[in-house]
């Protein structure tokens, strides 16, 4: 059990995670390669580097400064949050909320964790994707599920999060084909689940999904389409512990606090200003306010 698991390792994470430690708490950070730092050729406009730094070195530096004063950290694919135990906000119950984290390796629990997941976003452009959102097209298998017992749905990804958003779909839903849209097929067996390969053309149906046409022009019947694309990110995990968000970044009080007790989140993830500086600054803010939740 960890005082608080902070899931990513950028720079809010990481100055979350500096903050909490040296407050002495039992800090964990789950991250792994998605960060935009990484797209960054280099930094020149960030205090302290007379003759800028690549967006890499800045990314590696920053998880061992973490892992020098005593973080642990792990690399690994952040799959699932859940929220085993809660207290509401601005309540007069202590603050005893109780989170569980699953990776594609294994699964941790915390009293509070830090969302400090970056501005990553999972496109797919693929027709009728948004025509048809709220429509059959969903990105949340724990949410929708439900609306398609004994219905055939499918999933689109190839990676961990299409398999775990398709195991929460294995018994509330008839049938379930996995499209991989082009890429390998995943290890992956179960009586009900088929999975094509097929590199997708469309989404269609009158008001609703009906049918997913491949570039061969073969079609499958569907109920429902669920995207669980690459590896998911901050707007999938908002949506799917409920937290408010505005235009897919998660909305937080002047504390880093979303509307769930003992969540918090920083950096590009909540918006505005998606600069190395802003993310140092919230992820500071983040880190003190949960050494002050677990108080
Ligand atoms: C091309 C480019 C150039 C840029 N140039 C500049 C610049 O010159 N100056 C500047 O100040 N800023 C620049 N930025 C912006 C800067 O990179 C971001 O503002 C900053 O990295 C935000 O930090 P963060 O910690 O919020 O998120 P990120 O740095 O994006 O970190 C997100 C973390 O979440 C982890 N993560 C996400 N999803 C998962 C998952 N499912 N499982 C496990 N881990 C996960 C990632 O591995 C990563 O550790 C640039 C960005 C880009 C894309």
């Amino acid at each position: 059990m960890y005082d608080v698991i902070i899931l990513g390792g950028g720079p809010a994470g990481v100055s979350a995670s500096l903050y909490c430690k040296r407050a002495n708490k039992n800090v964990l950070m789950i991250y792994n390669e998605e960060s935009g730092l990484k797209y960054a050729h280099k930094i020149d406009n960030y205090y302290g580097f007379e003759n800028g730094i690549t967006g890499e070195d800045l990314y590696n530096a920053g998880v061992k400064q973490a892992q020098n004063i005593g973080v642990d950290t792990s690399k690994e694919e952040i799959l699932k949050i859940e929220v085993e135990r809660y207290s509401r906000p601005n309540s007069e119950e202590k603050n005893d909320s109780l989170f569980k984290v699953t990776t594609d390796k294994k699964s941790y629990e915390s009293k509070a964790i830090i969302l400090a997941f970056g501005a990553k976003k999972n496109t797919l452009n693929i027709d009728g994707i948004k025509e048809l959102e709220g429509k059959g097209i969903s990105y949340c298998a724990i949410c929708d599920g439900f609306f398609y017992r004994n219905k055939d749905v499918a999933v689109i990804g190839s990676g961990n999060y299409a398999i775990s958003e398709t195991n929460d779909l294995i018994n509330v839903a008839n049938k379930i084909t996995i499209l991989t849209n082009g890429e390998k097929a995943p290890e992956f067996r179960a009586d009900n689940v088929d999975v094509i390969t097929k590199n997708i053309k469309n989404i269609s149906g009158e008001n609703r999904v009906e049918e997913v046409r491949f570039e061969d022009d073969s079609t499958i019947k569907t109920d429902g389409v669920f995207i669980a694309q690459g590896t998911a990110g901050a707007a999938e995990f908002a949506k799917k512990l409920g937290l408010v968000t505005k235009n897919d970044k998660i909305v937080v009080d002047e504390n880093m606090q979303t509307n769930i007790k003992g969540i918090y989140a920083c950096g590009d993830c909540t918006g505005g200003l998606l600069q190395v500086s802003k993310a140092v600054y919230e992820g500071t803010k983040a880190g003190l306010a949960v050494v002050e939740y677990l108080k």
